[in-house]
């Protein structure tokens, strides 16, 4: 795969300060498919004050040009789809038709969508007898994971983008080479030189640096609640803008008057998709107990149907994390009717799709993020008791609830402490806010709300 060993800062690509590399791995076959430099203290320095020096410029470009940049930026990716989608699938594993339909286009509608609000946006507004500015908060440090690329990297760029914001991205160190060919796509548009800026590195060094960096105004990042954590308090003492989306650990609610089949088959197959690492999968399904053995056969046979279709996990830290928990639940006293305990492949960093039946309230499995192709199935007494275990968890980040009548969803939905709830399925729409209640998060990614994210406001009183 193609590889830059520089980094993108300041409109060209430069060398790095240090000599480490990293190198990226496919997770089908264990092959090292490209190697990129390791960013230290002093290229995360050297991008920010390429930012720093960008940022009056682009702030005070119309918002028409900027929106003219984005809908070249999107111009570039639907060019380019065919290799983003390969470039996912070769350092993510993600199955060739899953990259195309999702680590791809969704990125594009995104970047489209952006290209149309900075088009629309209010940047200034007449409330009584002043007027107020929506200003861009300055430079953005972006830091992302690996389990939706692309998206995660659009989903930031692309409202900075927008707002006015100059930024310094460091990707996840699982799948540098999408973000690389990202850089590649911001040049072709004409983003002028030092508005974005890319520095590959490891999360501890580059992206504490980034973190941490006095000329950031605002830290954008999406991973872990553990590091989530620490970054929200170095933000909080340098009193700087932070925004956090972390984990979760959604409900999938089934109300007795659903369509017991589908909800059971579109729910697995949320959870098995992209392998289980999404952060908004229901990977907690909660069913009434009269329904309950016809839901958990019906699981059970959806899940086996998957095998390695799904494609591996992202690493070999991340398959053994997952089968520990695997291992936890067992031990606990859940009842395995799909996968289970493996050995490791000869080739290949695969789970297989599990299910765990009889789960309750209090297991590890139930509570925790395993990030991995596991589903654990409940069992509810009444509504106030589905509800009771679907706000249960330190999270709340999404979840769904299925039932005969979209009104009576909805109403169950309302009392859910969740950031998102798909009704009887939902869909994907890049305009919605995306965010979590809770532990999963600080601030809303995508649409309008997602921009806002990226804008200080400035009244001016007459
Ligand atoms: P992670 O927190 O380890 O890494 C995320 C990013 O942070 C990476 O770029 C990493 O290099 C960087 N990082 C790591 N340590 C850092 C530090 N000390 N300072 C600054 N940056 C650091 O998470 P991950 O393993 O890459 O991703 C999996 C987790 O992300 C899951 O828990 C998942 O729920 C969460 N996630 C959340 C969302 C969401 O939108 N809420 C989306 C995707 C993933």
């Amino acid at each position: 795969m193609k590889a830059h060993d520089g980094m993108y800062i300041d409109g060209a690509w430069r060398p790095a300060d240090g000599r480490d590399t990293i190198d990226v791995v496919n997770p089908a076959d264990e092959q090292v498919i490209g190697r990129v430099p390791a960013g230290n203290a002093l290229d995360v320095d050297t991008a920010v004050r390429a930012a720093r020096a960008a940022l009056p410029g682009w702030a005070a470009t119309p918002p028409a040009e900027r929106a003219a940049r984005l809908a070249a930026l999107r111009d570039v990716l639907v060019e380019r789809k065919d290799e983003i989608a390969e470039t996912v699938t070769a350092e993510l594993g993600s199955p060739p038709k899953l990259s195309q339909a999702v680590h791809a286009a969704v990125p594009i509608a995104v970047a489209g969508s952006y290209a149309e609000l900075a088009a629309t946006y209010a940047f200034e507004e007449k409330l009584g007898t002043s007027v107020v500015h929506h200003e861009p908060v300055g430079v953005v440090g972006a830091i992302t994971p690996w389990n939706y690329p692309l998206h995660q990297i659009v989903a930031k760029v692309a409202p900075a983008l927008a707002a006015g914001c100059t930024i310094v991205l460091k990707p996840a160190e699982d799948t540098p080479l999408v973000a690389q060919l990202f850089a590649e796509a911001v040049h072709e548009a004409g983003v002028p030189a030092g508005v974005f800026n890319l520095v590959t590195g490891l999360g501890p060094v580059a992206g504490q640096a980034l973190a941490e960096h006095p000329g950031v105004d605002l830290v954008s990042f999406t991973g872990s609640t553990a590091v989530g954590r620490r970054i929200g308090a170095t933000a909080g003492a340098a009193v700087k803008r932070v925004a956090l989306e972390l984990g979760g650990k959604s409900a999938n609610v089934i109300l007795p008057s659903a369509d017991l089949a589908r909800a059971v088959n579109v729910g697995v197959a949320n959870v098995m998709s992209n392998s289980g690492q999404t952060c908004s999968a229901w990977t907690r399904m909660l069913v009434h107990r009269d329904q309950y053995d016809e839901a958990v056969s019906l699981a059970a046979e959806a899940a086996a149907k998957y095998g390695d279709r799904i494609g591996p996990v992202v690493n070999a830290k991340q398959r053994d994390r997952v089968r520990g928990y695997i291992d936890k639940g067992v031990a606990e006293g859940a009842r395995l009717v799909a996968g289970g305990p493996e050995a490791p492949r000869e080739q290949g960093y695969f789970v297989s799709p599990t299910v765990f039946a009889d789960v309750t309230d209090e297991m590890t499995i139930a509570q925790e993020e395993i990030f991995g192709p596991v589903l654990s199935i409940l069992r509810y007494e009444d509504e106030d008791d589905a509800l009771r275990i679907a706000n249960g968890t330190v999270y709340g980040l999404a979840g769904a609830v299925w039932a005969g009548d979209e009104a009576e969803a909805v109403a169950f939905a309302r009392r859910m402490d969740t950031g998102q709830v798909d009704i009887n399925g939902g869909r994907f729409n890049p305009l919605a806010p995306f965010g979590g209640y809770k532990q999963s998060g600080v601030g809303r990614e995508l649409g309008a709300h997602g921009l806002a994210e990226y804008l200080q406001t400035k009244s001016l009183q007459f």
